[in-house]
Order: structure tokens, then C-alpha cells, then sequence
């Protein structure tokens, strides 16, 4: 078995979609990156990919390509996937936390559970969610931004 650690932190800015684990959520900001900036998926492909030793998402799908720009992220999580399984692995589960002062997550977070699991076609069980606060301290907890950490546990085939 193979275990892997993610982390990602996204501003926040106006004029953009808050995207989380593939949900749109209604607020007055979004995530600034140059892809769809999902902060959960992205510590989710950089856990995956830490589990076999296979550096990080910007190495896999670099900022700097065009291809990327406004990319939907479950698409990236979906490529992650295949490339785990090419080795010889399947994800066991995920655990994740996403920091996030505001808005409140909890009425979507079984949704975005659904959209990864599907996206890694494993079981809804095997995905979970926590969402915290960061108690209205640094940029987190002033709204200035929204960060998150996974792990994942793999298997052989
Ligand atoms: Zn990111």
C-alpha cells in the first residue's frame, strides 16, 4: 500500500466561480487560479500523485500551458486517475479538509463526495470531506483566500 499527502491554498477574488470538489457554490467571490482553481481537487491530485512518488500537479499540467487555462479540475483528477492505475494502483480512500472562513460548506459537501468518488469510480464511502474554519485568523480566516489538505491510501491492482 501506498499513502500520499496533498496541500493547496487558492485567493479569493471578484469576478470569479467558486468551484470546490467540482460543485459551483453561490458567493460573492471564487477561487483565482489558472485552471478552474478547485483548492480540493488540487490537494487531491498532489496526493495521489505524492502517493507513487510521481511529483505534483503543476509538473503533470503546468500553469504556464494555454491547455490548462479555466481547466475543469475533475478532468485533471480523472487523468491523476488513469495515470494510477497505469502503475498498478487504485485509490483505497481519501480523507480531506478544506479551510474555508466563509461561505459554509456543509449543505454541498455530499455532493462534491459524489463527484469525486464518481470521477475515481470508487465508492461514495471512500471519500470524505471535512470542512473547518481557520477561527477568523490569517488569510484564511479573514476570507482572503481558502485552502485544503488530502490524503489518500493506494493499493495494487
Ligand atoms: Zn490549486
Amino acid at each position: 500500500m501506498r499513502i500520499g499527502l496533498g496541500y493547496d491554498i487558492h485567493q479569493l477574488s471578484k469576478n470569479r466561480k467558486f468551484i470546490i470538489g467540482g460543485e459551483t457554490i453561490p458567493f460573492e467571490s471564487g477561487l483565482l487560479g489558472h485552471s478552474d482553481a478547485d483548492v480540493l481537487v488540487h490537494s487531491i491530485i498532489d496526493a495521489l500523485l505524492g502517493a507513487l512518488a510521481l511529483r505534483d500537479i503543476g509538473f503533470h499540467f503546468p500553469d504556464t500551458d494555454e491547455k490548462y487555462k479555466d481547466a475543469n479540475s475533475m478532468l485533471l483528477l480523472k487523468k491523476t486517475n488513469e495515470l494510477i492505475k497505469d502503475k498498478g494502483y487504485k485509490v483505497i480512500n481519501i480523507d480531506s479538509n478544506i479551510v474555508c472562513q466563509k461561505p459554509k460548506l456543509s449543505p454541498f459537501i455530499d455532493n462534491m463526495r459524489k463527484n469525486i468518488s464518481t470521477a475515481l469510480d470508487i465508492d461514495f464511502d471512500c471519500v470524505s470531506i471535512k470542512a473547518k474554519t481557520n477561527e477568523k485568523m490569517d488569510s484564511i480566516g479573514d476570507g482572503k483566500s481558502v485552502a485544503s489538505w488530502a490524503v489518500v491510501l493506494l493499493d495494487k491492482i
